[in-house]
């Protein structure tokens, strides 16, 4: 078994000359992206036959079969139709300026978005409605987590609105353990213009209770009615004993999200971890924020909850910090992410006796990376305080390979009225083009198993 500062060290400096001969540039990519270590038999292979990635016991990230057992041959070929078309940059653009047009002129648009990526990436348009979806993740061992996906709303009656079909979501998974975890966004909850004031006048890690905060009286009742919101969604979480998550969102919000998270995780983190904050780590500070919370947590008396990612927002986050001329917030380049969140990954998974975390990424070698952490520490797999989270319809070979391995897995299950979820689609497209690089890894295991069944079915006729 390599060590981690070994697998470290080798993961980032694989040259593309080392991946197989005969394969295109592209799938050289996703080959060394999925065997990053330095076990890999570099032998002469084409692209539907690479060994596994070879450590120990450890899931087989690339066992598309087992990825895929829960798509039968037609929505495996869909599937397949709508990563080819929503790799190709130019019509993602076309699309999301049509979704746009169509949105703002009141066209209907259900009838083309429903049976294509509404269907892929969201459970359906109520918690009912979800159940189908939710079946076939529990009859695979991975758990749902439903993600209300309202998005933009602006009136004190919209926010409230939001905020009892949350409600409703978290009262759902009350006695269903299919379901693992609930999650909110606090900006689908208030005014982002009151999010960001609120920010300003915060310290990092500094009581909410405490906290002076210059606002006139409409602010002040409105601020109000958003921690009541908040507190509310977990104070019910914290009743029924189900963990919740709150997302991380742009940076120029975030110190409120932060503020109102750690209220809530020393409210009701001190038995249990029921609160879970997010932290991006395409952020320059978000390790030392995580080390600094970590003494925080430990000298006041709570357990923290953390949900590592990378973070969404890099493009718009880059755009607003040029555009108003200050240092940008993000890390230089991917390599710096993925170091800074690989790291938070060993660091949570060190102070598992305060701190409890679930990795949400599609990044293999991260992943990989948990696995053999824990197994190197002899944590058992179906330790409740390490989970791993990925999005409905993205990463199948990464969720179910973990199930089958006895890693505890749960997907974000997105749903709501199609109007309502096109953000949230049009961010799923966005990330999917070939210019990010995900269609290309997801991609080419849909057409690697598509083949592989083609094969298979050829020999049961001979
Ligand atoms: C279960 C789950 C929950 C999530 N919740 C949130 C959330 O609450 N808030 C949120 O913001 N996002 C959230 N995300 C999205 C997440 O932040 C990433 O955008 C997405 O998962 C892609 O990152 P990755 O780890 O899967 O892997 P990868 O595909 O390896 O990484 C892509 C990510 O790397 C970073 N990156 C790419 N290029 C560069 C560059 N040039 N310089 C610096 N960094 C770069 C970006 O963050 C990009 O999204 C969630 C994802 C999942 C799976």
């Amino acid at each position: 078994m390599v060590s981690i500062a070994e697998y470290n060290a080798k993961t980032r400096t694989i040259p593309l000359s080392s991946a197989p001969d005969g394969l295109d540039r592209c799938s050289k990519e996703a080959f060394l992206y999925l065997h990053p270590l330095p076990t890999i038999r570099c032998t002469k292979m084409n692209s539907t036959k690479r060994p596994p990635i070879q450590f120990g016991n450890l899931p087989d990230f690339e066992n598309t079969e087992q990825a895929f057992a829960h798509l039968n041959s037609g929505q495996l070929k869909k599937a397949e139709l709508l990563f080819s078309t929503v790799g190709n940059p130019t019509l993602v653009k076309l699309g999301k300026v049509m979704m746009n047009i169509a949105l703002a002129l009141r066209i209907p648009v259900g009838w083309a978005i429903r049976p294509t990526v509404y269907s892929h990436f969201c459970g359906g348009e109520t918690i009912a409605g979800c159940e189908a979806t939710i079946s076939t993740l529990a009859s695979n061992q991975v758990n749902t987590i439903l993600d209300y996906s309202a998005e933009g709303k602006d009136s004190e009656l919209e926010w409230d609105r939001t905020q009892q079909e949350i409600m409703r979501a978290i009262k759902a998974t009350e006695g269903d353990d299919r379901h693992a975890f609930s999650v909110f966004k606090v900006s689908g909850l208030a005014s982002t213009a009151l999010l960001e004031k609120i920010g300003t006048c915060l310290r990092p890690l500094e009581n909410l209770e405490s906290a002076t905060i210059s606002l006139n009286e409409t602010e002040q009742a409105a601020w109000q009615r958003v921690k009541n919101r908040v507190f509310d969604l977990c104070a019910q979480s914290a009743a029924i004993g189900k963990p919740v998550f709150i997302d991380a969102e742009e940076s120029w919000i975030q110190p409120t999200i932060d503020a109102l998270a750690e209220s809530a995780m020393r409210t009701w983190n001190v038995e249990q971890t029921i609160v879970y904050n997010t932290v991006q780590l395409y952020r320059l500070d978000r390790l030392a924020y995580i080390q600094s919370l970590t003494k925080t947590a430990a000298t006041e008396g709570f357990k923290i909850g953390v949900k590592l990612v990378r973070g969404a927002y890099m493009e718009k986050e880059r755009e607003r910090a040029f555009g108003l001329g200050y240092a940008s917030p993000i890390q230089p380049d991917k390599a710096a992410t993925d170091r800074d969140f690989n790291a938070a990954l060993e660091w949570c998974i060190a102070h598992l006796e305060n701190i409890a975390l679930c990795a949400g990424s599609h990044n293999a070698q991260s992943n990989a990376l948990l696995c053999q952490k824990m197994d190197e520490l002899g944590i058992d797999r179906d330790d409740e305080r390490i989970w791993f989270a990925q999005l409905l319809g993205m990463s199948d070979p990464i969720s179910f390979n973990l199930a089958r391995s006895n890693y505890r897995v749960a997907k974000y299950v997105p749903y709501g009225p199609i109007k309502e979820t096109i953000p949230y689609l049009i961010r799923r497209a966005e990330e999917n083009t070939s210019v990010s690089g995900q269609t290309s890894r997801e991609l080419e295991l849909i057409r690697r198993e598509n083949t592989r069944r083609i094969r298979e079915s050829k020999k049961l006729k001979k």
